[in-house]
């Protein structure tokens, strides 16, 4: 019998090990020109201290975001084309942006846009106008989030929610080593919610009723709610205009620059959705497409405009910012003389948690910043004059 029990030190020595393999921590190390008087260490409200966070996601894995948005993009050049429909109906003009999208990360680098894929497993290298999986391996690869879309993007009922979304997920795992459990709501179909959560998503995203942030605007002001995050967040995702004629480059400006605005204020998380990219908007059988002009127009003027205050990145990537600046502890703080030490320990990761980004803004009184280390982060970026610091926790 006794063989059944753990010994109390076992017992200790196994909590001991599930703890330990869960912990990421950070070691920051800021030298000073003189003693400081004093100084606070305070998390960014959004990744680089940045006002607005904004994540497009392009739906249903068609083969233009292979074709046209990751090239464009990155900087590569692209000619003006049709994939979706596997015509050329575009013009065929070449187009290039030397440098690709890009925008600041407060640091003095620039950084390529990242964008989301909502991907149905069902349909990927199934023929010609959808993405195949080593494709979508490569865009995982290249930090684009992969969003779970349902199986067979069900979206009248009877649904079968475990094919749909744990099927989904196994399949995607098994395709490119990554298990999505941020869910985006095919058709918002309001019967997925709760289905999603108790089914091991760790996040739902839908134009729901109930959903946070703005209905139609699709923005939450991020400053504080940590419990939404925590306990699985359900957030609004807002189509691009459906109708060509609210569909246009002036109409996504002019929204871009109020949520910009009011993000000077208080920071706010901005998220769009679109499907097809690579043509124009009128030959397309479903709704809400960019294009290629308006993608790349659009892409252009936040680009353009904006780099300084946007980080653009996918939903899941945001929302484990959030997670992290909201759950991750400043600990031993040691000032000895000019020289700060501190750690910063994330004692519980969510589910298949991909990124552990952080970024801490360091504000000394009566002394000057010299130099900032941060131990095993070859990625990790500072600002001496401004104080900011953006790193990644590490599994311990
Ligand atoms: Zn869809």
């Amino acid at each position: 019998m006794k063989k059944y029990y753990l010994t109390l030190t076992g017992m200790c020595m196994l909590i001991g090990f599930f703890a330990q393999a869960q912990e990421y921590t950070q070691s920051v190390t800021i030298q000073f020109d003189v003693v400081p008087a004093s100084y606070t260490i305070v998390p960014a409200d959004l990744k680089y201290n940045k006002n607005v966070a904004y994540s497009l996601t392009i739906d249903d894995g068609y083969v233009d975001v292979w074709n046209v948005a990751y090239p464009l993009i990155q900087g590569n050049p692209v000619v003006e084309t049709d994939m979706f429909l596997g015509n050329n109906y575009g013009s065929g003009m070449p187009f290039q942006r030397v440098g690709g999208y890009r925008f600041s990360d407060g640091c003095g680098q620039m950084l390529p846009f990242r964008l989301g894929l909502a991907i149905n497993a069902s349909q990927m290298g199934k023929n010609s106008r959808r993405l195949s999986w080593e494709q979508l391996k490569t865009l995982y690869q290249a930090d684009w989030d992969i969003l779970n879309h349902g199986h067979y993007h069900a979206e009248e009922l009877p649904i079968d929610f475990q094919d749909e979304i744990v099927q989904n997920a196994g399949q995607i795992n098994d395709h490119i080593g990554f298990y999505p459990r941020h869910f985006a709501i095919p058709a918002n179909q309001s019967a997925y919610v709760g289905k999603t959560q108790n089914l091991g998503m760790v996040a739902t995203y839908g134009a729901v009723n109930g959903f946070l942030g703005v209905y139609n605007n699709g923005y939450w002001q991020v400053g504080g709610d940590i419990s939404a995050v925590n306990n699985h967040l359900k957030l609004i995702r807002t189509s691009v205009p459906v109708d060509s004629a609210s569909l246009n480059l002036s109409a996504l400006m002019s929204k871009f620059q109020s949520i910009a605005t009011l993000g000077q204020t208080q920071p706010i998380w901005y998220n769009e959705y679109t499907h097809a990219i690579g043509a124009g908007t009128n030959q397309y059988p479903t709704n809400s497409n960019l294009g290629f002009q308006l993608f790349r127009d659009y892409m252009g003027f936040i680009a353009d405009n904006y780099a300084d205050v946007v980080w653009i990145a996918g939903l899941q990537e945001v929302e484990e910012y959030l997670y992290v600046r909201d759950n991750a502890l400043i600990t031993n703080q040691v000032l000895n003389g000019n020289q700060l030490t501190f750690d910063i320990v994330l004692s519980h990761a969510q589910e298949d948690q991909r990124h552990f980004d952080l970024s801490l803004l360091v504000k000394p009184i009566g002394a000057q910043i010299t130099n900032i280390s941060v131990a095993n982060d070859s990625n990790a970026s500072s600002n001496k004059s401004t104080g900011l610091i953006n790193l990644s926790l590490t599994q311990n």
